[in-house]
Parts: structure tokens; C-alpha cells; sequence
């Protein structure tokens, strides 16, 4: 029996596992005819979120008007919203801040974290990333030190190395000159997961604070920020926690954090926003890094997208459903694997399960008649026969295995799918290689 053979036969007890977690699906609205695999880009819309928004636009808004901020709960929806993220996050939910962009919460966290270490340290100079983390995560970071040192502050270094340099990096002899060792936890190309545990264990030791980006780990799997020792977080909500297109993010501030203020102030952060003082006194917990007015639909959005993570608690959580994503992302690579390294298309995501996230990507190389497919073409052929994945630039091809949605059958309809394109070459066309403003 091949690997491959192997991997396709299932235990019993995947069976049942995939038994258990069926019905999550039908929460969701799929278009039909689609196998989305893309829900690490922008989750699909949970069908209590259409219902839910169509009353709070016509009802809370349209007849409540003001009055809803306190009759419809609205000024309390971040914190409804930690109080449903906190135990995906393993955290408590005064440890959450709801709101903006992940872009932005990285830039609160982010100065917070510098801002501690110039107090405590101020030689430690160092932000140390990867050099193929998210690209906004690495200008924030480049921003904000420049920003910092154009006021006259000593500079600080924005340091770049691959995955496999950071532990040298935290051991090494620079180490001592490390502020905050600032990683996603799920490299957003390649899958490759980093241990949490571990890098942020050698970092303090190392003296330096973390920050971790959860983009593709929140609502992805079982994420214990507080076990992990991590300082500061933050994350997507459009992604795995389906909140729907630009949802709000969030920040984690770790407990032995509160009472310091970010770089961002805003009146919502504020301990009473509206006694209308002149002076900024930040609330307590990460709610100090509230900034301003929730968007209330995005918000209710969200609510719902966590809602509907929520119920699969009664059938084992974010542990089952992360345990069928080890199911689906082992079988797309078993059943794709081998065919694709015919066409030069590399599979980049570790096949260790403890080393990667819930999705599986290919870079493309040249054959061994040194052509190379065009990966960006392959992926239009893909989702114009209903296979919705992504490309990311300059090669890469990724599918996301959300679990709540997807089962066995859609992961090998996806495989042949994909399989057929490349045998029959209908991705080779002008019409797959026009690039959209959006890839
Ligand atoms: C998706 C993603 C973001 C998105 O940031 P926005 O501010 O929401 O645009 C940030 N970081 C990582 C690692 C991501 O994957």
C-alpha cells in the first residue's frame, strides 16, 4: 500500500468524528455548485447573520434610532463579542479589546509593547519578525519605529529572518538587544504553523515581549494564549471567525499588561466616555484599547459568525473541528501530492500536523522539461468550475479547510477538479491569465 493509499482509509473514529460535526454545515449559506476553500480569505456568511442584520438595520436602527446604542445593546457589543472569542483564544474576555482593523490593533499592541520595553529596557532596540511574515504586519512595525525615531528616539530595528533562524535569533548573541519578537502564528503562504509555546518561552528568556498575529489560528483551532505565557495578540475577524467582509478585529493585552495606555487614545478606550472629561483615563482591561464608536453592523456580524463557531461547543469545539481540518488538509495532500509534482507544483505546507494550519499551498516550479504553470491562471480555471481558493503573489496557490463547512466529499471533488484542469491544460489561457484589482 502507497502513503497515499494509506492516507485515504479512514478509522472508525474519523468516521464518527466527521459524523459528529455534520450538521455544522447547514448553518452556512453556500452558493450551490461552489466548494469554497477560501475561508481563510473571507469566511462565508452564516445564515443567522442575514436574518440578524435585516432586523437591526430595520428595526434597531430604523425605528430604535439613537435610542439603540442602550435599548439594542449596542455599546455593549465589543464586549459581547469578547465574552465569545475569549475561550477560542484560551484568554479571559477583559483580556480582549473588540474593533478596527488588524492592521490597526497591531499598531496599538505593537506600541504598547515598545513602549514597555523602553521603560524596562531601553538597549533593547530589536522587533524581530519573519521575513515572509504578512506584509502589513511588517510595515505597521517599520512604520511605527521609523515614526518613533524620527521624534528623536534611538532607532529601532524592524529584523527579518526565516522561520527557521528565529530560536538563533532569541539564543544568539543580538539577543539582548530584542524588545518584542512580533509573529504570526500561521505563516499566511505556506500553512507552516510556529509553536507558540515555545518561541514565546525563549523570547522572555530571551527578555523580549511577544506579539503574535492570529489571522489563521482564530476559529481556525484551539488557540491558548494564556498557557502560551503570550503578551500581546492580536486578529482577523473576517477570516475563520466568519464576520464578513473588513470585520472588526481584536487585540489581547495580557492581564499583566493593564493600566498602560497605547498609542491610540480614543474616547470609547476612555474609563467613563461619557462624563466627557478632558483628559484621557483608560478604562480598565484591554477595553482601554477601544478607540472609537463600534461599527454596529459589523459588529453584529460578527457576533453572529462567533455565535456560529459556538455551537459546535455541544459537539466538541474548536478541538473536534480542528481534528477534521488534520482530516481534510491530509487528504487534499494525498490525493494531490504526487499528481502535482508532475506539473511542478510543490507542495510548501509541512505535512507534520502540529506544523500547520488549517490550509494547503503549492508553489509553482519549472517541470522537468522546465516549464512552469501559471498559478495564477490555475486558480481561475479552478474557480471558474466552482473551486474557490486564492492566489498569492508571485506563485503561490492556497486552499483553506475550514471545518465547519467542508467535508470529505468537497475536498476530493476539489482534488479532481483541480487534477483535470491541469491534465487537460484549460488553465493555459488569455481569459485565466487576466489579473482582477483583487487576487
Ligand atoms: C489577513 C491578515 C491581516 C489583515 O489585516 P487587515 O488590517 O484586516 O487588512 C493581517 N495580518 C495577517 C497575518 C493576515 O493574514
Amino acid at each position: 500500500m502507497t502513503d497515499a493509499a494509506h492516507s485515504l482509509t479512514l478509522t472508525d473514529d474519523a468516521h464518527a468524528l466527521l459524523a459528529q460535526l455534520a450538521s455544522l454545515k447547514t448553518l452556512f449559506q453556500l452558493p450551490d455548485g461552489v466548494i469554497y476553500l477560501d475561508g481563510n480569505s473571507l469566511g462565508p456568511m452564516p445564515r443567522c447573520t442575514a436574518t440578524r442584520l435585516a432586523h437591526v438595520i430595520s428595526h434597531d436602527w430604523a425605528q430604535g434610532l439613537i435610542r439603540s446604542w442602550n435599548d439594542a445593546g449596542w455599546i455593549d457589543l465589543p464586549r459581547r463579542c469578547a465574552a465569545a472569542l475569549a475561550p477560542m483564544v484560551g484568554c479571559e474576555p477583559q483580556e480582549l479589546a473588540i474593533g478596527d482593523s488588524t492592521s490597526l490593533n497591531l499598531f496599538k499592541v505593537l506600541s504598547l509593547a515598545l513602549s514597555i520595553q523602553h521603560q524596562r529596557a531601553p538597549e533593547r532596540r530589536i522587533i524581530l519578525s519573519e521575513s515572509d511574515n504578512f506584509p502589513t504586519d511588517l510595515y505597521i512595525a517599520e512604520g511605527l519605529g521609523a515614526f518613533l525615531s524620527q521624534l528623536g528616539g534611538p532607532a529601532w530595528e524592524v529584523r527579518t529572518v526565516l522561520h527557521d533562524e528565529l530560536m538563533a535569533q532569541l539564543t544568539g548573541p543580538d539577543a539582548a538587544h530584542i524588545g518584542v519578537l512580533m509573529l504570526t502564528e500561521v505563516n499566511y503562504r505556506t500553512g507552516r504553523r510556529h509553536d507558540m509555546q515555545a518561541l514565546t518561552q525563549a523570547a522572555h528568556q530571551a527578555g523580549a515581549l511577544t506579539v503574535w498575529d492570529l489571522a489563521h489560528s482564530a476559529g481556525a483551532f484551539p488557540v491558548q494564549l494564556s498557557a502560551a505565557q503570550a503578551d500581546f495578540a492580536v486578529g482577523c475577524g473576517y477570516k475563520y471567525l466568519n464576520g464578513g467582509p473588513g470585520a472588526p478585529a481584536f487585540a489581547f493585552v495580557a492581564q499583566r499588561f493593564f493600566g498602560q495606555a497605547s498609542a491610540l487614545t480614543g474616547w470609547l478606550g476612555h474609563a467613563a466616555p461619557f462624563a466627557f472629561e478632558q483628559h484621557w483615563q483608560g478604562a480598565s482591561g484591554a477595553a482601554s484599547l477601544q478607540v472609537g464608536t463600534p461599527p454596529v453592523l459589523s459588529m453584529e456580524a460578527l457576533l453572529c459568525g462567533l455565535q456560529t463557531l459556538q455551537q459546535a461547543d455541544a459537539l466538541g469545539g474548536l478541538a473536534a473541528l480542528r481534528r477534521k481540518a488534520e482530516l481534510l488538509t491530509d487528504r487534499f495532500i494525498a490525493r494531490t501530492e504526487a499528481e502535482l509534482t508532475r506539473y511542478g507544483l510543490v507542495l510548501v505546507t509541512p505535512k507534520t500536523l502540529a506544523q500547520r494550519g488549517n490550509q494547503v499551498s503549492y508553489v509553482a516550479r519549472p517541470d522537468a522539461q522546465g516549464n512552469t504553470v501559471d498559478g495564477y491562471a490555475v486558480m481561475q480555471a479552478l474557480i471558474q468550475r466552482g473551486v474557490i481558493g486564492d492566489f498569492r503573489a508571485p506563485d503561490l496557490i492556497r486552499f483553506g479547510f475550514a471545518p465547519s463547512y467542508l467535508d470529505l466529499a468537497d475536498v476530493d471533488q476539489a482534488a479532481d477538479i483541480l487534477l483535470d484542469i491541469l491534465a487537460t491544460r484549460s488553465w493555459d489561457s488569455e481569459a485565466m491569465r487576466t489579473r482582477a484589482a483583487v487576487t
